[in-house]
């Protein structure tokens, strides 16, 4: 054994774990059911034979940047790209948060959030939310004033309640905090609203968002945030030098010539998911409104926990969040397509009889 010891803060630290089993129907981490259109393919195996492979990447992701740019309608220096929007969050803490610095989050919300924190050496301060998962706003507002956080977190449709934060909140949020206030909206196309539409070059708030939800491109792992210039400066300095390889370069700024395709996908889960919540309802289960490709639910007359088995047992993998802060006898499932979708629905009926 050797004598090597880990940081002091990091001991008591568990890692993020999502099992990865083989199963027929995969619905446990809200990636897009489909693979990406045949053209994105087609145009990025064409792009990759063309790669100078023995060059470094373009440093500052140029194109890519000026894509997701073109696609928020702000100047390409207002956008900061990373891989997956884990490691966006994970560039923002180490620039804004850090040792002696406070974070706020709103638990339960998506354990990544204090975790990254954890791991930079920030001190996490949970705020809970009321019943039913929903912020409540004037207590929220207090303990920001009484923590004075470096970095406020909100996630909008918040993982994994998928409750879609309403604007009202995000701006008392807004005006209450002193530091940045991050806006995670890796769920946001599938919600009705965007705290993009907030952003502003003088106001201390980023929105991050991902690839590997709505373009169907988790494998490739690219995120990024949209926010003021002079924050987007700050974290060029902090992320390691041509940490975006050239293939995803390439995979990201091509997969923003398929908005329409991309549109049509999201209508069509935002659908799914209406019908699933529906059918959900009307089974012996609490089912909460979502805004995300995701639902959250608790049976009532089953321990949310046999209910996973009793799924895993036909091959149908959900989250089981049964077990987590919070969240007792609660599970997650996302909405996958309109087949699987049936299936699962079959069978959580027949285990739920
Ligand atoms: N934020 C939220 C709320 C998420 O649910 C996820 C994915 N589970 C992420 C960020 C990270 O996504 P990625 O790193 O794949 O972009």
């Amino acid at each position: 054994m050797h004598s090597v010891t880990v940081r002091d803060d990091l001991r008591s630290l568990e890692g993020y774990h999502s099992p990865q089993v083989d199963v027929r129907v995969r619905l446990n981490t809200n990636e897009a059911p489909t693979p990406p259109p045949i053209a994105w393919r087609d145009a990025f195996a064409a792009e990759l034979s063309r790669v100078e492979w023995h060059r470094y990447p373009d440093r500052g992701a140029t194109a890519l940047r000026a894509a997701i740019a073109e696609l928020h309608r702000v100047d390409a220096d207002r956008v900061f790209a990373a891989n997956g929007s884990n490691e966006v969050l994970q560039t923002v803490l180490l620039a804004y948060a850090g040792a002696g610095r406070r974070v706020v989050t709103f638990e339960p919300t998506y354990q990544m959030h204090g975790h990254i924190a954890r791991l930079t050496g920030s001190t996490v301060v949970e705020g809970e939310r009321g019943p039913d998962f929903r912020l409540d706003v004037e207590s929220a507002v207090e303990l920001i004033a009484a923590t004075q956080p470096s970095v406020t977190f909100l996630c909008s449709p918040n993982n994994p309640t998928g409750l879609v934060e309403p604007a009202s909140n995000v701006q008392k949020v807004l005006a209450a905090r002193p530091g940045l206030l991050v806006v995670d909206e890796a769920y946001g196309q599938f919600a009705d609203w965007s705290a993009l539409t907030m952003l502003d070059e003088s106001i201390p708030l980023v929105v991050t968002r991902t690839f590997s939800k709505t373009w169907s491109m988790a494998a490739s792992r690219l995120g990024y945030l949209v926010g003021p210039s002079s924050l987007v400066a700050e974290l060029d300095k902090v992320a390691l030098p041509y940490h975006l390889d050239a293939a995803k370069q390439i995979a990201g700024r091509l997969a923003l010539q398929f908005t329409a395709e991309m549109d049509v996908r999201v209508d069509q889960i935002v659908s799914e998911r209406e019908r699933v919540s529906a059918s959900l309802g009307t089974l012996a289960i609490d089912v909460f409104p979502s805004g995300a490709n995701f639902i959250l639910f608790r049976p009532r007359s089953m321990p949310g926990r046999r209910v996973w088995q009793e799924l895993l047992d036909r091959s149908i993998l959900i989250r089981d969040c049964s077990g987590w802060p919070r969240l007792t006898d609660c599970l997650r499932v996302t909405i996958g397509t309109r087949a699987e979708n049936d299936e699962f629905l079959a069978a959580i009926t027949e285990i739920l009889r």
